[in-house]
C-alpha cells in the first residue's frame, strides 16, 4: 500500500515537473526576437506600423500591405499612365496622412474631385489625396499633421466610378520652387509595402 502511494506521489511530482519545464519552454519562445520575416509580416498585417526603410503608412485606415496592388504604370487612356495607387475601400472610410508634414492645398479639380496635397517635413515630396467624398472636420491650409492623422473620407468625387470608390494616391518629388502641382510623381506602391 505504501509503494502504491510513492508510486502515485511519483507521478504527480513527475507529470508536474513536466508542465513547468514546458511552461517555461513556451515563454521562451514568446520572449524571443521575431525573425526579419517575421517582423515584415507584422509590417504586413498591421497598415499603422509604418514601413521600416520609409515611414510611411498605408494612408486608408483598416487596408492591409498585402492588400495592394500596384497600378502606378497602368494605361488611362490618351498616352496617359496612371501615375499614381488606387486604394479601394468602402465610401466613407477614413483617410489618414501617410507621414508627418504639412497641409499646403484643399483643391477640387475635374479629374480629382475633392482633393488634399500635403508636404512632408522637408518639403521634398508632396502627397496627393484625390476623389475625397470630404474632408475631415477642421482641416485646413498650412495645418500641422502627423502620421495617422484622419484627414478626409474615401469617395467617388471627380473621375472615380461610382461603384468603385477609392483613394487616388499620389507622391511627387517637388522642384526647387516647391509648387504644389508641378512636383514628379514616384511609385508609391514600394515605399507603402515592406519590399
Ligand atoms: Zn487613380
Amino acid at each position: 500500500m505504501r509503494s502504491t502511494v510513492s508510486f502515485l506521489i511519483g507521478c504527480v511530482l513527475g507529470a508536474t515537473g513536466v508542465l513547468v519545464y514546458l511552461h517555461e519552454t513556451r515563454q521562451l519562445a514568446v520572449a524571443a526576437e521575431p525573425t526579419a520575416v517575421q517582423r515584415a509580416a507584422m509590417v504586413a498585417q498591421t497598415p499603422k506600423i509604418p514601413n521600416p526603410v520609409t515611414g510611411l503608412i498605408v494612408p486608408v485606415e483598416g487596408v492591409l500591405r498585402t492588400s495592394l496592388r500596384r497600378d502606378f504604370t497602368d494605361n488611362r487612356g490618351g498616352g496617359r499612365t496612371h501615375g499614381a495607387l488606387d486604394i479601394r475601400a468602402p465610401r466613407g472610410t477614413p483617410v489618414l496622412a501617410a507621414t508627418d508634414g504639412t497641409i499646403r492645398k484643399l483643391f477640387t479639380s475635374k479629374a480629382g474631385g475633392l482633393t488634399i496635397y500635403q508636404y512632408d517635413n522637408a518639403e521634398k515630396l508632396c502627397y496627393y489625396y484625390a476623389h475625397l467624398d470630404h474632408y475631415a472636420d477642421g482641416i485646413k491650409e498650412g495645418q500641422r499633421v502627423s502620421a495617422g492623422d484622419v484627414i478626409g473620407y474615401v469617395g467617388i468625387t471627380g473621375n472615380a466610378p461610382i461603384d468603385a470608390p477609392h483613394l487616388h494616391f499620389a507622391i511627387t518629388v517637388l522642384p526647387p520652387t516647391k509648387e504644389w502641382w508641378k512636383g514628379d510623381a514616384i511609385d508609391p506602391y514600394p515605399l507603402l509595402t515592406a519590399e
